[in-house]
């Protein structure tokens, strides 16, 4: 299967009277959730003679779930999907990443046991892709980012540049900091910074080439409504007029500010798309309108 990308666009953004580039993979293509177009690259175009069906679990409001919806439609594959629980409220108001997920003909299937229950239906002409992409296959993908940063850097002339970006499982940071000569940090927002640490392992033994963790002043759970992180989120799209994800961005956006005098150099943040999700955050930042 034949899949180009365009190069994502690279800008130059003032916040707070600081020079901030972003890399917008949020606009790298239409359909894919930007780094999971990235992540997800090599199950684009490798062959794959006989494989029928791709199965993967997770949440069920997932960028990850929503992208592999994309992925098996455009390869003509079955997409199985197994997540823990599903709401009533949801099913009957299907929104964001699960309406269109479904929309792509996902089959859902709920279980208390995922992986246990993800088993049953693998076999030969089965891909099982790892919760959130978390496997060395998203390497290929992740390159191919760093070559257009590469670029991105010399044509723009960036001094002394250095990455920032969010991690969820922490794949696309690391193969990020692996294939670039300047440093790439990154933040948690999935468990702590050891929860990090122990995905790189897995997929990585090399330990020299781990982007580094920044912490962020105070813990944040993942996927919960703060209005601290929303006023973070309403702040950026003010003053340059870019829209973040409401899961990963405003923790990231924080972290790095609350870094940025101590940080040397010119700071490059990677938007990573994830906006389809924006729908069912807003839906319960809007049910809860006390905190806006
Ligand atoms: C999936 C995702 C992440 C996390 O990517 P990892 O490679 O798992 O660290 C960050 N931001 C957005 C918008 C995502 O969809």
């Amino acid at each position: 299967m034949i899949v180009t990308f365009q190069p994502s666009l690279f800008e130059e953004k003032i916040f707070q009277n600081r020079r901030i580039y972003f890399k917008r993979d949020d606009l790298l293509d239409v359909d894919f959730s930007g780094n999971k177009a990235r992540k997800f690259y090599a199950f684009l175009v490798r062959e794959f003679p006989h494989i029928k069906r791709v199965v993967s679990s997770g949440s069920n409001q997932s960028n990850a779930m929503y992208s592999l919806s994309v992925l098996a439609r455009k390869r003509g594959w079955e997409f199985i999907y197994v997540c823990d629980h599903i709401s009533s409220f949801l099913k009957q108001n299907p929104i964001g990443n699960y309406a269109k997920a479904l929309e792509n003909g996902m089959r859902i299937f709920e279980s208390p046991a995922r992986e246990v229950a993800l088993d049953a239906f693998l076999d030969s002409h089965t891909l099982h892709v790892k919760e959130g992409g978390s496997q060395k296959e998203a390497e290929e993908g992740v390159f191919l980012l760093a070559r257009e940063l590469l670029n991105d850097v010399e044509r723009e002339h960036v001094e002394n540049p250095y990455l920032f970006l969010p991690s969820g499982t922490g794949t696309t940071a690391l193969f990020l900091q692996k294939h670039l000569p300047f440093k790439v940090y990154t933040c948690a927002t999935v468990g702590d910074s050891a929860y990090l640490r122990r995905q790189w392992e897995v997929i990585e033994p090399n330990a020299l080439v781990y982007p580094t963790i920044l912490e962020a002043h105070r813990k944040y759970r993942y996927g919960k409504l703060y209005r601290e992180l929303f006023e973070v989120w309403k702040n950026v799209q003010a003053e340059t007029g870019v829209t973040f994800d409401l899961v990963y961005d405003p923790i990231g956006w924080k972290v790095l500010t609350e870094h940025l005098d101590v940080l040397q150099g010119t700071p490059i943040y990677v938007h990573q798309g994830g906006l389809l999700g924006n729908a069912s955050m807003l839906a319960r930042y809007e049910r809860q309108a006390n905190m806006l």
